[in-house]
């Protein structure tokens, strides 16, 4: 079910592309940059002024976003200690556009059923159910909270019946790669519907460190323990997705790389970055969208074009881990 559901975003996600010309097709917001959390591989301190996004000023660049686009609420923050996070969504929800939120899971918000029925899937970043690795991982994270969170949006979202897929974002790391296998025994515990793997990123402004993750003996217990984990979530009836990734391919599936053409991220603040990789907006951005009057005008500037011509030769991407 998962899998036809996802088919039919894909194609339609093609299809709103023919209609809308150069719009992009995925816009990635960013609510907030403030967290409950300090987790030991986010670089949020380093890069971000903490805020909140401006829910007028939001409100007036979600009107210029075209009706059943997709956006992901995707931010170095947690999304709901957002006080207006309920009031965002059900803005995107009455233009039709299909909303994906990230989320670490440790705020459940009163009347959740009311927040649920605008988000069309839900990810909570779930690296480890390891309560010594939490500490090291994801600091302050207290994982029978996290648990009891998890089960209750999925007792709510049962209970009212709302389709919204509950999900887990599990980034593979050095730190947790041998417990793939525990986190999805975890997510059939709380009934969850899917997973992401991914691998960890590269979050600074230029680096290219994955912290040994293609080392051989390290890639070979990821491909294991991956392998699993899938199986075991095909035999439960659990989506998975993956990131196509060199670590088991030996090439580059990213060649073309779909942030540059299909996708922007805009923080918090307004500025236009090219992807989630590159944050820092002071070491690069495509415009401020509340500076530069709206979204449209950071769209047609000379920047975004630039950054669309250089793809993968600029300065930001060349030395992208998605290039390796
Ligand atoms: S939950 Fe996300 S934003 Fe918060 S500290 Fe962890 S990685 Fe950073
Ligand atoms: S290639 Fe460029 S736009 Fe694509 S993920 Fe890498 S840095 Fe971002």
């Amino acid at each position: 079910m998962a899998e036809a559901v996802f088919l039919i975003r894909h194609n339609l996600k093609k299809y709103i592309r023919k209609l809308t010309g150069s719009l992009p097709l995925m816009y990635n917001l960013g609510i907030s940059s403030v967290c409950n959390l300090r987790c030991s591989l986010c670089t949020r301190d380093n890069y971000e002024q903490q805020g909140f996004a401006d829910v007028e000023k939001l409100k007036i660049m979600i009107g210029e976003i075209p009706t059943y686009s997709i956006v992901v609420i995707v931010d170095l923050g947690e999304t709901f200690l957002h006080t207006g996070a309920a009031e965002i969504f059900s803005e995107l929800k009455k233009r039709h556009i299909w909303v994906d939120v990230f989320t670490n899971g440790t705020i459940i918000c009163e009347a959740l059923g009311n927040v649920l029925k605008n988000i069309d899937r839900i990810r909570v970043s779930v690296d480890t159910v390891n309560a010594d690795r939490a500490n090291i991982l994801r600091r302050n994270l207290n994982l029978v909270q996290l648990k009891e969170n998890l089960i209750k949006m999925r007792t709510i979202r049962d209970h009212v019946n709302i389709p919204v897929e509950l999900s887990f974002a599990t980034t593979i790391s050095s730190h947790n790669y041998m417990e793939l296998m525990d986190i999805v025994y975890f997510l059939a515990e709380v009934r969850f519907d899917s997973i992401f793997f991914n691998l960890q990123e590269d979050w600074s402004p230029y680096g290219n460190n994955r912290e040994g993750l293609s080392e051989p003996k390290m890639a070979a217990t990821i491909k294991n323990e991956l392998n699993g984990a899938i199986q075991f979530c095909h035999k439960h009836d659990i989506f998975t997705y993956q990131e196509p990734s060199v670590l088991f391919n030996g090439k580059d599936l990213y060649e073309n790389c779909r942030w540059t053409v299909d996708e922007f991220l805009i923080n918090w603040s307004g500025y236009m970055l090219p992807c989630c990789l590159r944050r820092d907006y002071r070491v690069f951005n495509l415009g401020n969208v509340y500076a530069d009057g709206s979204l449209s005008k950071t769209l047609s500037s000379d920047i975004v074009k630039n950054f669309h011509k250089s793809k993968r030769y600029n300065q930001i991407c060349k030395n992208c881990n998605k290039y390796q």
